[in-house]
């Protein structure tokens, strides 16, 4: 552990970290120790890890790389946080990530951005810049993300290692700093497939503390070995079909995720990923998701509608920042919410309100819902019909310089186009790392998107070609 500390300190550069206390990562590692000592080693005991800092927990600062959180301690562990250092893991700090989780490139957090390991002057992706980061460099063997659009697959992509964004209602959300409810999803972000497994099996799992999680996946209980006996049956499949593991796996390619807009730099390494597949046994069809467009704007309503919702708790009383000077009680609140919150989360929070607005409601979020709904089934009919599961790029381009971006949000929100359909429909997808770009030698990531309670089939494929 004092290692980790020691690398961790020397790579200050990246920005990955927001809070480091060696007290209380030392005392996990002890306990890792003597477990180890008593000869009885839990899953992932010693495993060094970190959390995204819109995951809360009872020692280090929650500041959801917000100044309104600046220097707020939660009073309790989020459920993914406990259940992790239940397995043994030892949590080495803080990850720094977009403010509130809300961008694609960790340069909403009010603490600076995050470096990319590949490149000093490209984003590391976002919103868990820090995560992706830290795990690349070689900080942690793994660390915990959200993603409510994106915010695990894409980060991991543009950081040439591993994510996954399990099913929505698998992984407690509870101590998950709320962005977009109906959205957020916790999930590992690692190396390789295996190692996503072995956190998200304990990750996952029912909690009656969170009204949105479920009890039963696909007829069988939220609870442990749901995933990991899914992904041994799948492995015993490939195994019995020797040299061709994946014959007959059928890979959908939806002919709206490798059009235009497609940097050519993606386009070839996913190219050659697919035909890396098909050597395997896989045959590749191409489907039709013919509202992959309308997921941006239907995403930029709903995700800003339950953000300006979420974020009306932090109004100057219950939690983190205050403004100093007020004259009375409605300044004090604007006040408070202009000093604490940035630009982008400002932008959503105007947007949201907007869309809620009597006499707008139904022109927006009502239509944004019929969309989403729409967007869902679409993914439904490829699922009944033509594949057993979706693969493609995970973001347009590899990562952008640093700065890139800044004036212009909607140049973010429309690269974003290939991840937010699947957090709309509530299904899992995962990045894998296909390569690196010729234009410009970063990596690229693969995106692998499974129906429903698919995770550990998704990890099998992922296995296969890593
Ligand atoms: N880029 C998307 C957004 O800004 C997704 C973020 C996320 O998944 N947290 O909303």
């Amino acid at each position: 552990a004092h290692s980790a500390l020691e690398a961790i300190e020397a790579r200050k550069d990246l920005n990955a970290f927001l809070h480091v206390d060696a007290d209380l990562t030392l005392e996990q590692a002890r306990n890792a120790d003597a477990a180890i000592k008593a000869g009885k080693p839990a899953a992932l005991t010693g495993v060094p890890i970190a959390h995204k800092d819109v995951l809360v927990t009872k020692g280090w600062r929650s500041t959801a790389a917000s100044r309104m959180l600046a220097n707020y301690v939660s009073p309790f562990d989020a459920t993914v946080v406990s259940r992790l250092a239940d397995a043994g893991a030892v949590s080495l700090g803080k990850l720094n990530c977009d403010e509130f989780a809300m961008g694609s490139g960790n340069q909403t957090s009010a603490f600076g951005p995050v470096r990319n390991p590949w490149d000093p002057n490209a984003v590391p992706g976002g919103s868990s810049g820090g995560s992706a980061a830290a795990v690349a460099a070689g900080l942690v063997m793994a660390a915990t993300g959200t993603d409510t659009g994106g915010s695990i697959r894409q980060p991991a992509a543009l950081c040439g290692i591993s994510g996954i964004k399990p099913t929505y209602g698998t992984v407690s959300r509870l101590g998950l700093i709320a962005y977009a409810s109906s959205l957020d999803q916790a999930g590992p972000i690692a190396r390789h497939a295996r190692d996503l497994l072995e956190l998200l099996e304990p990750m996952a799992g029912f909690d009656p503390l969170d009204s949105t999680s479920l009890e039963f996946c696909d007829g069988a209980p939220n609870g442990p070995g749901r995933i990991r006996s899914r992904f041994d049956a799948a492995i015993a499949r490939q195994q019995k079909n020797g040299s061709r593991p994946l014959e007959g796996l059928r890979i959908g390619v939806p002919r709206e995720f490798v059009g235009e807009g497609l940097s050519p730099d993606v386009a070839q390494a996913v190219e050659n990923a697919l035909k890396t597949f098909e050597s395997l046994g896989a045959v590749r069809v191409e489907i039709s998701l013919p509202r992959t467009e309308l997921s941006i704007p239907a995403y930029y309503v709903i995700a800003p509608a339950e953000a300006s919702s979420n974020l009306s708790r932090y109004d100057g009383v219950r939690y983190g920042h205050r403004a100093e000077s007020y004259k009375e009680l409605d300044d004090m609140i604007s006040r408070t919410r202009f000093e604490g919150f940035g630009p982008e989360v400002r932008r959503r929070v105007l947007i949201g309100t907007y869309v809620l607005c009597h006499g707008y409601y139904d022109a927006y979020y009502l239509q944004a819902q019929r969309v989403r709904r729409m967007i869902a089934n679409d993914f439904q009919q490829a699922f009944a019909q033509h594949c057993d599961v979706i693969m493609g790029p995970v973001a347009p381009t590899v990562a952008k310089a640093i700065g890139d971006n800044r004036e212009d949000p909607i140049a973010d929100w429309l690269a974003d186009i290939y991840t937010l359909g699947v957090n709309l429909a509530g299904l899992p997808a995962m990045s894998v790392p296909c390569g690196f770009g010729t234009e410009r030698p970063l990596p690229v990531g693969l995106q692998i998107i499974g129906n429903y309670f698919a995770e550990g089939e998704l990890l099998a494929v992922a296995d296969c070609f890593q």
